[in-house]
């Protein structure tokens, strides 16, 4: 049972935790080098409870209580040789340290146990002077300890599972969040994290490629950060980031330092303590308002944050989550840099990464591996349902369109609303892709949809200006293959026409198993109208669901019908009121996914046909007519046509 605690320095932190540990009902002394440096700490321990009694946290009679439990001394001997646990917060010096420790472990009862608060000297060094490094252990408080709640439990390599154990319950008893660093690597978590974010809004800067104010509203605005990264750095000192970055990389941390945090501390300039650095602060804190629309995307400095994060995580220092919750503790962020990048999508942060080292080529531009994987594998974050987290929904983006899991349905989405869906190869490749995914033992019926205005406005006629008789055909046989894909699938699969289901359109919802239409949604076979034919099955399927006389009057005229006509003429199965389309395709869908798989397919392959192929060479011969190219040429200048029958 830890009931002592002796805090070693009374300085900026040193008298901070021996505050939080008096508070938390522990005995504390607290030692210094000299008198007026203990009665220094003291005094702002006093000055800090007399706040914490101003705001109504604590009463007068606790404050004193805290204070009775707290001795000060100059005697190391009397300060440590009773204590269960000692925080080492003297200066960040190896030499003054190892020093320290080899007397205190001599002095210290064997079961006390030595934490130290530094924030870069090597935890496993600094064990190895004492005769206890199993006893051993770091504990980095952030400042101000009486209000951080992050504390980083580090282990070094000779610390036992006991002692990591009591001092998480220490930390805990002290109202802190304690996270445990698994590897004593420099900067452990928090430190690693914020040295690459702000480091590389430094170099942005310094290559005058935007503004710090800029960068700085966009990362509060567009983020949701506290403070940017410029006015961050100046709080902290820029001294205190030149040296933390010296410390990490003398260990190896790969970094190219911004010129910056030398140059402008040999300037005299330290950031809000010296009232200047990258800002003014001589006047008080700078203004920095957030900008929601800022013109910077703050990813182009917090992707650097997550690929160290991704770092630590791939090098088993802390979990996902540890490594989350430590920034968001420690940085005061609204979400951790995994989380933040999982909502972006890893593929976009990877690319961002990437472009940087084509254009700069400096060796921290390197994708950690682990974001390599996730993306490989597909695991893009939220879009995908996965990526550093697990989101339940499977979603992937394959170009144009979106697949999304919602078992036992699987949702195609066209997804380029700008463009009508035009179904252009990419198009078509993202659908097949798509029904691959579907192939999962879990989905049972595939739904197949628009995202806008249109189902699928068709094919792109610009590419129709440059097309011969034999690009035609191939075209229209690549379209026919790809639909029978659709057709023959083992699932049964729903076209939800939202809108426009035009040419291969409306071909594209034929070849689903069954259609339903929105009470807005239009549909026709226009390619007559271009002096050209049906290419992705209209010929045979429109009579198949029509009749004869219903699909020629379709094919001749061109002329699109509203919904409720095709549910007249067979063409679609139900319509629906626009607004409950998705819900009422989700029951008709969920009907289906209840009866037996097997049968369901059986009933597919009973039901196929096979009549692409001269469909695809009646669409290449037609090509080969004057009228096709006055069709088209006519429609892309928005004219009439005249066709003369040759
Ligand atoms: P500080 O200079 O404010 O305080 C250090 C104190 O230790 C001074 O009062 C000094 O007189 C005293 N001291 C020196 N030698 C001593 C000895 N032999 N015995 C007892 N006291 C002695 O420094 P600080 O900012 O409080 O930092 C202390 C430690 O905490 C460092 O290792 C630092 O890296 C780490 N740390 C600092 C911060 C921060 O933001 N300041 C945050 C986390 C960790």
């Amino acid at each position: 049972m830890v009931k002592r605690i002796a805090v070693l320095g009374a300085g900026t932190m040193g008298h901070g935790i021996a505050q939080v540990a008096a508070t938390s009902g522990y005995e504390v002394t607290v030692r210094d080098i000299s008198d007026e440096l203990v009665q220094n700490g003291i005094n702002r321990i006093r000055a800090s409870l007399i706040k914490f009694v101003e705001r109504g946290k604590l009463t007068k009679e606790e404050m004193e209580r805290i204070l009775s439990r707290i001795v000060g001394t100059t005697d190391l001997e009397l300060a440590v040789r009773d204590s269960d646990f000692v925080i080492e917060a003297v200066p960040e010096v190896f030499s003054i340290k190892a020093e320290i420790f080899r007397e205190v472990d001599k002095i210290a009862p064997p079961h006390a146990i030595l934490a130290t608060n530094t924030s870069s000297l090597p935890i496993s060094e600094l064990a190895s002077v004492t005769e206890r490094p199993d006893r051993f252990v770091g504990m980095h408080f952030f400042n101000p300890p009486q209000l951080m709640r992050l504390v980083e439990v580090v282990r070094g390599e000779r610390t036992s599972d006991e002692t990591i154990r009591r001092t998480i319950e220490v930390a805990k008893s002290m109202e802190k969040e304690p996270v445990l660093v698994k590897k004593d690597v420099p900067g452990f978590i928090v430190n690693r994290v914020l040295v690459r974010w702000l480091n590389e809004a430094c170099l942005i800067s310094e290559r005058g490629e935007f503004d710090i104010s800029l960068i700085d509203s966009a990362l509060k605005g567009r983020a949701g950060l506290p403070m940017g990264a410029f006015e961050l750095s100046d709080y902290i000192g820029l001294d205190v980031m030149r040296d933390m970055i010296d410390a990490m990389m003398r260990r190896g941390f790969v970094l190219t330092p911004c010129s910056r945090w030398s140059e402008l501390p040999s300037r005299g300039m330290l950031g809000a303590k010296s009232g200047q650095g990258f800002y003014d602060w001589s006047r008080g804190r700078p203004q920095i308002p957030p900008n929601p629309n800022a013109d910077f995307d703050p990813m182009e400095v917090l992707c650097m944050a997550v690929n160290e994060a991704a770092w630590l995580v791939r090098n088993g220092v802390a979990s996902v989550e540890e490594v989350d919750r430590a920034v968001v503790l420690g940085l005061n962020f609204p979400k951790g840099p995994l989380r933040m990048a999982d909502e972006y999508g890893l593929d976009r942060v990877r690319e961002m990464i990437e472009e940087k080292a084509r254009k700069f080529g400096l060796p921290e531009y390197s994708v950690d591996p682990l974001i390599n994987d996730k993306v490989n594998r597909r695991e893009l974050g939220m879009k995908s349902g996965r990526g550093f987290y697990d989101y339940g929904v499977r979603q992937l983006e394959f170009g144009p369109v979106i697949y999304r899991e919602t078992p036992p349905i699987a949702w195609i989405t066209l997804n380029r609303p700008e463009r009508l869906n035009v179904l252009d190869d990419e198009m078509v490749s993202g659908i097949l892709s798509s029904l691959m995914e579907a192939r999962r033992e879990d989905i049972r019926v595939v739904v197949i949809t628009g995202e806008g205005k249109a189902f699928c406005a068709g094919a792109d006629v610009r590419k129709f200006k440059s097309m011969d008789p034999l690009k035609a055909f191939e075209f229209s046989r690549e379209l026919n293959k790809a639909f029978r894909e659709i057709w023959e699938f083992q699932k049964p699969v729903i076209a939800m026409i939202n809108g426009f289901a035009l040419g291969g359109g409306l071909e594209l919802a034929m070849a689903c198993d069954l259609r339903i239409a929105s009470d807005k949604a239009q549909l026709g076979q226009p390619e007559i109208t271009l002096g050209i034919i049906t290419g992705g099955g209209g010929s045979f399927r429109l009579p198949e669901l029509v009749g004869s006389a219903k699909a020629k009057e379709l094919l001749f005229t061109g002329e699109m019908i509203g919904a409720e006509e095709a549910l007249r003429i067979g063409l679609v199965n139900r319509v629906v009121d626009h607004e409950r389309l998705e819900e009422e395709t989700r029951n008709l869908a969920m009907k289906i996914a209840e009866r037996p798989p097997k049968a369901i397919e059986v009933y597919k392959a009973l039901l196929n046909g096979q009549k692409h192929d001269l469909e695809s060479l009646s669409f290449g011969l037609i090509f080969s007519t004057e009228d096709s190219k006055e069709g088209i040429n006519a429609f892309l200048e928005r004219r009439k046509a005249e066709f003369k029958g040759r």
